[in-house]
């Protein structure tokens, strides 16, 4: 029996595990497993619970002696819900989290067992940095790495079978002070966005003294049975299906999206759902998704600090809660040919302390002006930085995705909609006019009451646009579903913060002149529509008149990701990235590096898959049916029977063995091709051979011929789950 036999008839068919769920409500058990503030309040004194919310509401810091205070506290919880180990959890480049758990438990000099968890190692740990992609920067500044505890980022526990752990979310840095982690950014650029928000908010509310990026992700996913998935060693290795031949039924009859979710797969949603409430991720959305087996969730909008951890967490959460459902989770962008693939949209908005959502049009002319000075700047920082927000988003499997007919394109353009598509014009349409007489016009813009009609609008045609205003917020939704959205986070943050600083800069020179406040700051308003005007695009993204269009107007279109991340190290890139405070230039020319190599080996591996399946898989069971063709044939032959009645058996044989002989040839041509590359010194000539002379060159061409054998070939004797069984048998 084949590995692909045996693994149908294990499939769990609709055996449902029920998710232990105590109670009805989500507030019971919301957040039971987080250090939350009010928790804090409970298990620390006053002292240490002062110090604790002041550093986690101004970022003030916490000193070592009170840092033990806390710490004690935190290990007084954890050990009430029975946690035995703490970690530091943090973000490294791998993409992933990483973690290594000490116990509480210790020995003092005189050999008394005890349990402690002292302030020192709260604050401060040294995981071995070598281990960790570092891009050269350890070589160059012979650094060693420690992880610095996060006090903005609550701690956790995380409950795998009976054992529990604390963990501790920190940033991760070299010892020279250079960041290894995706965290330590991102907490930058909010503090540099922050700045250059409070200052142009104050324009309009002396009242603001705090602004916040926010972030409600999308996570799209597919949910595959676990014993297909193991009979498939691509999926296993890759997270996507390097061969498959597209079902008679794929997604063409519409009928999965939005329709009943399989009991099998709901119950797992509800385990996966229970296990982040108590984990403080806000989950509020689920759905089927339009490509048959896929889903989605999405929670309600947090702080994007908070919101990146809990992305993180929920994909972890996710893959392991599926095992207890027989299940495995696919985050891939594109796990299977042929059908949609999935995204992780990434909902942006900013808000004030004073609760005060900064992309949502106003209620009165004062703060519309506030709207449309926030958005304005917003079109102008991606008109400005369009090819580092692309580079923020290049990775392997999102190459498989952007661009292909159900995503967005890899060219970076905004959709506003009609409505606002008609204000931008008004505005536009000014030039050379003096606002004096016009501003009563300008700043009665009544745009609170077409919100209605502007959201119909988006929900129709938005769906091509890679950056697209969706009402109250800008939806970037080329984010690939692997993603940690902490690196698009901070490059949107870091050229939101550069454009609006430039922006109040212009309007103080304005004002100096003489120019009343709002007329300064609608001339400025002005200037940055007609300069950003070549990146709104409101029709298809998707159609070729688009790619045409974007190239008449000078968009970049980057298909593939080696050339794309040259935009994180041009000279435009290091400016603004250091001017701003985030990444040095050792820092970026690291993190080009290391995306490099990532890609290298992610083309690498599959490479080395595809070979390994059609050699080991494809090509023996296409030998066999072959063999039985070829049997089949001489028996007709010895039997004297007109050669006109075998004719179909000859052409079959035929086309099998040409196929095979494909498969051979070019698999071995891509071994050579492989050679080649690796023989390349630089990364980046390196990962462009990858893309062009082993990805492009080979990897459809191979597929094509394998699929077809899986067409011709015996059914008994093809060895690999196909497609119709991975995504319709649960
Ligand atoms: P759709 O699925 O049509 O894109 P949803 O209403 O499901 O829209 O919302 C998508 C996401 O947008 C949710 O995660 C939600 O939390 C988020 N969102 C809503 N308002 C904001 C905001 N002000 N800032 C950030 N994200 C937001
Ligand atoms: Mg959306």
């Amino acid at each position: 029996m084949s590995l692909r036999t045996d693994a149908v008839n294990h499939v769990s068919h609709g055996n449902v595990i029920s998710p232990d769920i105590k109670g009805a409500k989500i507030t019971g058990v919301f957040g039971e497993s987080v250090f939350t503030l009010k928790t804090a309040r409970e298990y620390l004194s006053d002292e240490a619970y002062k110090s604790l919310t002041a550093s986690v509401r101004g970022g003030k810091k916490i000193d070592r002696s009170v840092a033990s205070q806390i710490a004690s506290g935190m290990r007084a919880w954890a050990e009430s819900k029975g946690v035995t180990h703490y970690t530091h959890w943090f973000q490294p480049l791998t993409g992933s989290t990483a973690e290594k758990h000490d116990s509480f438990f210790t020995l003092k000099g005189d050999g008394t067992a005890i349990e402690e968890f002292e302030g020192a190692a709260l604050i401060q740990q040294e995981p071995d940095a070598s281990s960790f992609p570092n891009g050269g920067l350890r070589a160059t500044f012979e650094a060693r790495g420690y992880s610095a505890w996060d006090p903005s980022s609550p701690p956790f526990i995380i409950e795998i079978g009976n054992g529990k752990t604390l963990c501790i979310p920190t940033i991760f840095i070299a010892y020279t002070g250079e960041s290894l982690d995706y965290k330590a950014p991102l907490m930058k650029a909010v503090e540099s966005l922050n700045k250059a928000a409070v200052t142009v908010c104050n324009y309009f509310d002396k009242n603001v003294t705090k602004v916040t990026p926010t972030l409600g992700w999308e996570q799209e996913y597919f949910v595959i049975d676990e014993a297909l998935v193991n009979a498939r060693p691509d999926l296993v290795q890759c997270g996507r299906t390097v061969f498959g031949f597209t079902p008679a039924k794929g997604q063409q009859l519409e009928d999965h999206y939005f329709g009943s979710i399989p009991e099998r797969v709901y119950a797992f949603m509800r385990d996966f759902e229970n296990e982040s409430y108590k984990l403080g991720i806000p989950l509020r959305t689920r759905h089927n998704e339009v490509a048959p087996a896929q889903f989605e969730c999405a929670p309600i909008f947090e702080e994007v600090n908070i919101a990146v951890d809990h992305n993180i967490l929920l994909m972890d959460v996710m893959s392991r809660v599926a095992k207890r459902h027989r299940l495995v989770v696919l985050l891939h962008e594109k796990p299977f040919a042929g059908i949609n693939g999935s995204g992780k949209h990434n909902n942006w908005s900013l808000a004030t302390d004073t609760g005060v959502n900064l992309l949502a049009p106003g209620k009165t002319p004062k703060t519309n002006l506030m709207f449309l000075t926030f958005f304005v700047n917003t079109i102008k920082a991606v008109h400005d930085y369009a090819d580092i927000l692309r580079a923020s988003i290049a990775s392997a499997s999102n190459d498989f995705r952007l661009g292909a007919n159900e995503a967005p394109p890899a060219i970076i353009s905004v959709f506003v909609g009609e409505y606002l598509t008609k204000v931008l014009n008004d505005v536009e349409s000014r030039v050379g006019t003096k606002f004096d007489e016009q501003d009563e016009a300008i700043l009665k813009i009544d745009l609170h009451r077409s919100i209605p009609e502007l959201l119909i609008d988006n929900t129709d045609r938005n769906r091509t646009s890679p950056f697209a205003f969706t009402g109250n917020k800008f939806e970037f939704r080329a984010v690939g579903s692997t993603a940690n959205c902490a690196l698009p986070m901070t490059v949107l943050n870091t050229i939101v913060a550069d454009t609006l600083n430039k922006f109040s800069a212009e309007v103080e020179a304005l004002i100096e002149k003489g120019d009343k406040k709002e007329i300064a700051i609608m001339q400025v308003i002005q200037k940055y529509i007609v300069s950003s005007k070549k990146i709104l695009f409101e029709g298809d993204g998707y159609s070729e008149a688009w790619h045409k269009e974007a190239e008449k107007r000078g968009l970049p279109n980057l298909k593939t990701t080696p050339v794309a991340l040259d935009a994180m190290v041009t000279e435009k890139a290091k400016k603004v990235f250091l001017e701003n405070g985030i990444y040095t230039h050792a820092e970026l020319e690291a993190r080009h590096e290391i995306e490099l190599e990532k890609y290298i080996k992610k083309v690498q591996i599959e490479a080395r898959v595809m070979g390994d399946l059609a050699t080991n898989h494809i090509i023996p069971a296409a030998i066999k049916y072959q063999n039985e063709l070829l049997k089949n044939v001489s028996l007709l032959r010895e039997a004297a029977l007109p050669e006109k009645l075998y004719k179909g058996q000859l052409t079959l044989l035929k086309d099998v063995s040409t196929h095979i002989q494909q498969v051979y040839e070019n698999v071995h041509a891509m071994v050579e091709e492989r050679k080649v590359a690796n023989n390349l010194e630089h990364s980046r000539e390196k990962a462009i051979a990858y893309e062009a002379k082993v990805k492009a060159q080979y990897f459809d061409k191979i597929r094509y011929h394998v699929d077809k054998l899986e067409q011709l070939v015996d059914d008994e004797l093809w060895t690999l789950p196909k497609y119709r069984e991975l995504l319709f048998l649960r």
